[in-house]
């Protein structure tokens, strides 16, 4: 039997609705409406039209577009110093620098000065370490997306198999915490792992984020299994995720496609976060 294909376009339109009802309610709380603040170093084109898109889901959801785009010559100081002003801008609840920064500027270094109650993409130092220690905080945009895919498509990871193909900051460690505070058991894959497919055959949730073109193949997979494709590889082929799509949808229960599955949450996750990160100035104002 052909595999349930979760839609993750309809399940990302479902939370940017969400987030524009609770965008409306917020803001009369707030005297303003949420604010992002992106920061786009240098003209890279592929960063500049993610960025674009993130600015348009934003305006879209009523929450206000702060946007700077320095020079790719910035200094790392004065980079250091604009993320210092937005830390303290109050009409700036979260803050995305969009990565990869150019060469000469230290990415972690510009990470790591965003304030953690602003840090919608979830990737400074204290956002990781709330998150592994299972503390509440702000989660990184693509995991939490992952977790809302599983929720949709009904699969509860309590007591399940998982298996999550690759170890990265962005992903694998930030979804591995998450599965596990859903009390799943949880083994995490890398390109050191020896025998891969014996282990994603134990996965009743398969996540794949290795960037490798269709590495999993449908012998891979349980039958009856939930995968999630992370994975997007250009190739001549056009996107391609990391499962082997056709053949995997005979095997597994509920997949997701590429593109049109994993992509589209990436956004509505940092919608969601900003929205989160508002209602935290409010929890953090005396009554
Ligand atoms: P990354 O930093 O390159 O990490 C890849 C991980 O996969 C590493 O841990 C690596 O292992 C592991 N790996 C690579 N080849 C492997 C193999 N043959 N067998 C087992 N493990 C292998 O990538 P990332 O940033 O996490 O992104 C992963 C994929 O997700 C990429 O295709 C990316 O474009 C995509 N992505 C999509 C979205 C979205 O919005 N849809 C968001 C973020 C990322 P080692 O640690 O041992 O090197």
């Amino acid at each position: 039997m052909s595999a349930t294909v979760i839609d993750g376009k309809a399940v990302a339109a479902e939370v940017r609705g969400r987030v524009r009802a609770e965008v409306e309610g917020l803001s009369p709380r707030l005297g303003r409406p949420p604010g992002l603040a992106t920061v786009l170093v240098g003209d890279d084109p592929a960063s500049a039209i993610y960025v674009r898109r993130k600015r348009e889901a934003c305006e879209e959801a009523g929450i206000r577009s702060i946007h700077h785009e320095p020079a790719a010559e910035i200094p790392e100081q004065e980079l250091l110093e604009l993320v210092a002003e937005l830390n303290e801008a109050d009409e700036v609840d979260g803050i995305l620098v969009q990565l990869p920064l150019p060469e000469g500027i230290g990415s972690e270094k510009v990470v790591a000065a965003i304030s953690p109650n602003k840090d919608v993409d979830g990737l400074t130092p204290t956002s990781a370490g709330l998150l592994a220690r299972g503390e509440p905080g702000l989660v990184p945009c693509t995991p939490r997306g992952v977790m809302e895919l599983l929720r949709s498509a009904d699969v509860d990871p309590a007591g399940k198999e998982a298996v999550i193909v690759g170890r990265s900051n962005l992903v694998g460690r930030p979804l591995f915490s998450l599965l596990l505070g859903a009390h799943a058991t949880v083994t995490v894959c890398h390109s050191r792992t020896r025998d891969l497919a014996e282990v994603c055959r134990r996965a009743e949730i398969l996540v794949a984020a290795a960037g490798r073109p269709r590495l999993i193949g449908a012998e891979m997979i349980r039958p009856g299994a939930t995968v999630i494709d992370v994975g997007t590889n250009r190739t001549d082929e056009g996107l391609v995720g990391d499962v082997d799509f056709e053949p995997a949808r005979e095997v597994a229960g509920a997949i997701t496609p590429v593109p049109g599955g994993v992509g589209p949450m990436t956004i509505a996750m940092l919608l969601a976060n900003t929205v989160q990160a508002a209602r935290g100035v409010l929890e953090l104002r005396p009554a």
